[in-house]
């Protein structure tokens, strides 16, 4: 069956599979249009175009940056991006570089924890700018500390366990600008990790449309029916676009597949043309 998946990792950022392998998965489960959605970095595009371009799967330029909320994060999507626009490079490159200051502290408090691992170590296996926690949660697997990405994360870097250290991050109505600045669309990624009732959310995205958002990822792996019907209500009654994708990670989060999700995930291609028509308004 036909269809979309507009959240997708590569190894630009978190995912464990480079680009090109991310299309042929899409072109096995019968995705016809995806976005490449890589935590604050557009580098893996380049290789996704050719690809999509060989298998006739229209790619989206997108990227996924994290905003502040409180003591928790927002994930804004951004879609049909004018990548290689220089304003956009330089915040994403400001957003790298705030990485590079938090992840060392991790790894010294992983040190102190006992753990022999250092940041070289992650960096080299991270082999991107865009390094993240998985990265240091994949080096800890592979050095026996824990069994599973997720254990590291429940165990060591998760919000509130002893290796977790905050990062500088824009705040959602900067992150929204960004992103609308290089003619793309800002969609609030896997809303319901803003832990809100349904009023509240309705709440935060009234907010946030107000200061520039365009849709909401509606659509998504860990959903199900009655969260989906949820957060549709929420989108039609601000007027927001609806998106969904997968989250694929590859290895990082192995039980989500392309395009599936967890194997009930479906995304209507009628989605896309609203948003594409956004894009160019
Ligand atoms: P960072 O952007 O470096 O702070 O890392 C956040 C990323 O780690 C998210 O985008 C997810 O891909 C992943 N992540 C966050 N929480 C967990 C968790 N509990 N288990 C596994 N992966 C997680
Ligand atoms: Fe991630
Ligand atoms: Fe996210
Ligand atoms: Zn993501």
């Amino acid at each position: 069956m036909p269809r979309l998946d507009l959240h997708l990792h590569t190894t630009h950022s978190d995912g464990s599979l480079p680009p090109a392998e991310v299309l042929a998965l899409a072109h096995k489960a019968g995705v016809t249009a995806l976005a490449i959605t890589d935590h604050d970095i557009t580098t893996g595009l380049p290789e996704a175009l050719e690809a999509g371009a060989r298998l006739g799967i229209d790619v989206i330029p997108g990227v996924e940056i994290s905003s502040r909320f409180g003591e928790n994060e927002l994930h804004i999507l951004g879609y049909f991006l004018d990548w290689q626009d220089q304003a956009l490079d330089t915040r994403l490159a400001g957003l790298r570089a705030s990485r590079h200051r938090r992840n060392p502290l991790i790894i010294e408090q992983l040190r102190a924890l006992g753990c022999d691992i250092t940041y070289d170590e992650v960096k080299e296996l991270a082999g991107t700018e865009s390094v993240g926690r998985p990265h240091i949660a994949h080096v800890l697997m592979k050095k026996g500390y824990v069994k599973s990405a997720k254990k590291a994360f429940d165990r060591f870097l998760a919000h509130g366990k002893p290796a977790y250290v905050p990062r500088e991050l824009p705040e959602p109505v900067e992150a929204m600008a960004w992103i609308r600045a290089a003619n793309g669309v800002p969609v609030l990624a896997h809303p319901l990790w803003a832990r809100q009732d349904g009023e509240g959310l309705f709440k935060l995205c009234e907010k946030l449309k107000a200061e520039g958002l365009g849709g909401m990822e509606v659509h998504y792996s860990t959903h199900n029916p009655k969260q989906t019907a949820a957060l549709l209500d929420i989108a039609r009654r601000l007027d927001l676009l609806v998106t969904g994708g997968s989250d694929f990670h590859g290895l990082t989060k192995p039980d989500i597949e392309v395009g599936v999700g967890r194997g009930g995930l479906t995304i209507p291609v009628k989605l896309l043309d609203p948003l594409r028509k956004a894009a160019s308004a």
